[in-house]
Order: C-alpha cells, then sequence, then structure tokens
C-alpha cells in the first residue's frame, strides 16, 4: 500500500452576517489555508444576500472557496468547525444569526447521508447564494445527483443576490 490518497476538490461555502463581516470571511479564509493539507484553488467574489430561512436576521456577506485536498471529509469538517469557533461561532438558534458559517458543500463526488457530515450538502442545490459564487469559480461545477450548478442556479430563481465588488477575498 502507498499510504498517497487521492488528492479530490472541495467546495466550502463561508457566510457571516454578525459584527464585520468581511473580517470574518477573511479571517476564516487565513485560517482554512494556515494549516497544511488544504491547498487553495479559488476564492469566488462576495455577495451580499438576504437570509433564507430561520428568524429575521440581518443580510450575509457570503463567498465560495475551492481547494484540493488528500483529507478525508471528517477530518476537513472537524477543520471547518473549529475555524467557525476560533472566529466565536455560539450555535444557537438554528439557521439563525452567526459570525461565521462554514459548510462543506461538496468533497470531490463523494456522497454520504450522514447528519453529522451530509454530501453533496443537503440544501446546497437550492441555495443561490452557494450556487451563484459557485459557479463564478467553476462555470462547469456539478453537483453529484443534482445536475450543473448554472442550470441549479437558474432554477432557483428570486433569492436577493448583491455582488461586492468593492470586497474581495485574498488567500
Ligand atoms: P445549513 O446546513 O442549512 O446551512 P447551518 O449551516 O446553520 O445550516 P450548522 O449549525 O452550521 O447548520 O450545522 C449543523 C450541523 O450540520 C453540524 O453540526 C454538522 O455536523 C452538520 N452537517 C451535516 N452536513 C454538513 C456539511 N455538508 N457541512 C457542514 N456541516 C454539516
Ligand atoms: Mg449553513
Ligand atoms: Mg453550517
Amino acid at each position: 500500500m502507498s499510504g498517497l490518497a487521492a488528492q479530490r476538490r472541495v467546495v466550502l461555502s463561508l457566510g457571516s452576517n454578525v459584527g464585520n463581516r468581511m473580517t470574518a470571511l477573511q479571517s476564516a479564509v487565513d485560517a482554512l489555508f494556515d494549516a497544511p493539507g488544504l491547498e487553495p484553488v479559488a476564492l469566488s467574489p462576495v455577495y451580499e444576500t438576504a437570509p433564507v430561512g430561520g428568524p429575521e436576521q440581518e443580510p450575509f456577506l457570503n463567498a465560495v472557496v475551492t481547494a484540493d485536498t488528500t483529507m478525508p471529509a471528517d477530518v476537513l469538517l472537524e477543520r471547518a468547525q473549529s475555524v467557525e469557533e476560533a472566529l466565536g461561532r455560539v450555535r444557537d438558534v438554528r439557521w439563525g444569526p452567526r459570525t461565521l458559517d462554514v459548510d462543506i458543500i461538496a468533497v470531490g463526488g463523494e456522497r454520504s447521508d450522514d447528519p453529522r457530515l451530509t454530501l453533496p450538502h443537503p440544501r446546497a442545490h437550492e441555495r443561490a447564494f452557494v450556487l451563484r459564487p459557485w459557479a463564478d469559480v467553476d462555470p462547469g461545477a456539478e453537483i453529484a445527483g443534482r445536475g450543473a450548478v448554472l442550470d441549479l442556479l437558474a432554477a432557483v430563481g428570486g433569492q436577493e443576490l448583491n455582488r461586492r465588488d468593492d470586497l474581495e477575498l485574498r488567500v
């Protein structure tokens, strides 16, 4: 056995609607790539989006990050959650306001029904704030079992999304 795991493309969705939202997103990018094991591929533009579901709350800033890794998906989830915790996220109201949400949208073509880590993310296909920035960095992307990201985006409709060209994430 070689011990070398195959490299896979991962797609992460970042969101913040509490405090300095842009600082939270940039700090998340810094922290995600600070430790070895995750190689950045692309950072999407930043979008300001109206909240979907949950209580009435402030608008989000959202972005998508793609990266390559040999890490297993559960280790990636641990990294995502430790980054959320470092940014002071308190798990409180489901779908409520948060300083930082890091969701794992896809890990290669892996599929999982585990509620602790469902892959692809079970609601990504209906969320313009995931699909739009993802298509920006990878127009040919597909969600395993759902279809092409651009087709899914065309089907969602009606979700308010403003591209913030005054904001930019950096690796
Ligand atoms: P949503 O999943 O609808 O975007 P949320 O991001 O607000 O909601 P969280 O409170 O961040 O939900 O996460 C709740 C639980 O979801 C986490 O404890 C985590 O174990 C689980 N989970 C399942 N699949 C995933 C995934 N693909 N990415 C991130 N967390 C996931
Ligand atoms: Mg989420
Ligand atoms: Mg989450």
